[in-house]
């Protein structure tokens, strides 16, 4: 089993080791990991703190490849927060260092904080989560280097609204048109089970956009726990697998080199 999202203290908002991450997975008998630390160019008040020292951050992972080679084989993954404004920095750093894997999210719209408040202040929920799906179009139909889409219905987790799940057959057009982009590009999704500890009683994404994003012909998906401390790895992977089981999904996948390497779900 995989943790294909994980962020390390190389991460501005995580406290956790590389080496505390590593010990963690190999403890709960996972096999593959990916530190997917973030870089957010031009993130709304954090001036440059969310960029790493690739430098540093490629000895610490020698080092913890060295130290766990016989029990765990480490991606080196990075958690892209795009803007349309950003691409051209974010690509430099993407082509400058040999990563395995990437994960493309929408953390800011509109130079507004979706963390902090920000994006859904004064907003209604049907306001919210159409500019937010239309973002999330707007980047895969214009940025093409990455792996997986991050937790693709993000904008559930804020806003307060009291309904926080799509209801049945609502912003069809704009998520098919995603998913339909996402797989014609040759890219995929992961399930991302902070969900659970987020309140929203579900991964990300719902069964629901599972179920579309495999009627669509998508195959390729990763699962990963976006843990920021260590009880947090491979949290909720049961109830992920069921549903990709559910979902019709026989196969997750992890990366080697930004390709994929399918492998089968018992
Ligand atoms: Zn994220
Ligand atoms: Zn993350």
């Amino acid at each position: 089993m995989h943790d294909y999202h994980i962020h390390s203290n190389f991460s501005t908002d995580s406290q956790m080791s590389m080496e505390a991450a590593c010990e963690k997975a190999i403890d709960i008998g996972l096999t593959d990991i990916a530190f997917t630390d973030h870089v957010d160019f031009d993130y709304p008040n954090f001036d440059d703190s969310f960029m790493i020292d690739y430098h540093e951050y490629r000895i610490a992972l020698q080092k913890v490849r060295e130290k766990y080679q016989d029990k765990l084989t480490i991606a080196f993954g990075v958690e892209i927060g795009l803007q349309p404004h950003v691409h051209q920095e974010t690509l430099n750093l993407l082509n400058e260092h040999p990563f395995d894997f990437i994960i493309l999210s929408t953390h800011v719209i509109d130079h507004l904080d979706m963390h902090v408040g920000d994006f859904c202040a004064g907003k209604t929920r049907e306001q919210s989560y159409e500019r937010y799906l239309k973002e999330v179009y707007d980047s895969v139909s214009s940025f093409d280097k990455y792996s997986v889409y991050g937790h693709l219905d993000l904008i559930r987790r804020y806003g307060g609204y009291t309904d926080n799940f799509f209801r049945p057959g609502e912003f069809d057009d704009l998520l098919n048109s995603i998913l339909k982009k996402i797989i014609e590009s040759g890219h995929g999704i992961e399930i991302n089970t902070s969900g659970f500890r987020y309140g929203l009683g579900t991964p990300m994404p719902t069964l629901d956009i599972l179920k579309k994003y495999k009627e669509l012909g998508g195959e390729l998906i990763t699962i990963g726990s976006d843990a920021h401390s260590p009880e947090y790895i491979g949290h909720g992977f049961d109830y992920a697998l069921d549903m990709l089981r559910c979902a019709g999904f026989r196969y997750i996948a992890n990366f080697k080199q930004l390709n994929p390497i399918y492998v089968p779900i018992d």
